[in-house]
């Protein structure tokens, strides 16, 4: 799952960031409205943690416009505690859910699970494909009945297969929603992490489609 953060306190951005990637995200991060709304358009992101008062563009207009423009992403709206700017209107403009600063991180993090879960249009967390069991919620992978451990970037590559079992999944994809945009290294990363998957669960389970990308087989 990959992350935009619009937020123009820097060291609010960053400590959000570092907690988040901790918790198996790929977080990005920009501090500037108009670089957000830039990036959000772009981007293949899962959620949108935008702040109010930006530079460049207010976290409103950032909204509003990508709203106009058909954008989908769920918005996570930062609200300033004087209440100079009204939690209705952010509402108003497409955000799906909104904070109040300051908050907790604890809380933070519950809302964008439950905004992430809510966007799966109330689908189990718990995808069961054959023996293999995972719960993209506790973040959890079982084979039968034994439970199988992945570090959390492993466990992000097999998410994206999961969510689209049966699917091609390219390897582009994979990085998209997996490595934040500061990753420059070798795209081949992702055939790293696919063979310790393998290795891991089990060598048939995910089938390489030559030119086209991987695919999660469901076991017979
Ligand atoms: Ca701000």
């Amino acid at each position: 799952m990959r992350l935009l953060i619009v937020e123009d306190e820097k060291r609010l951005a960053l400590s959000l960031a570092r907690g988040l990637t901790a918790e198996g995200y790929a977080v990005d991060v920009v501090h500037d409205g108009r670089e957000g709304l830039h990036q959000a358009s772009e981007g293949t992101y899962d959620l949108v943690i935008l702040d109010i008062m930006l530079p460049g563009l207010n976290g409103y207009r950032v909204c509003a416009a990508l709203r106009a423009a058909g954008h989908e992403v769920p918005i996570l709206m930062l609200t300033a505690k004087d209440g100079e700017y009204d939690e209705a209107e952010g509402l108003d403009t497409g955000a799906d859910d909104y904070l109040t600063k300051p908050f907790s991180y604890v809380v933070l993090v519950a809302r964008i699970k439950a905004l992430l879960r809510r966007r799966g249009a109330g689908a189990s967390p718990v995808h069961v494909h054959g023996d293999l069991k995972v719960d993209t919620a506790a973040r959890r992978v079982f084979l039968g009945e034994d439970e199988v451990s992945l570090t959390t970037k492993e466990f992000s590559v097999l998410e994206q297969l999961v969510l689209r079992a049966g699917e091609v999944v390219s390897k582009s994809e994979i990085l998209e929603h997996v490595w934040d945009f500061a990753y420059e290294g070798d795209p081949n990363i992702v055939e790293v992490y696919i063979s310790t998957l393998r290795r891991k669960l089990r060598p048939g389970l995910i089938r390489t489609v030559r030119g086209a990308g991987y695919r999660l087989e469901a076991s017979p």
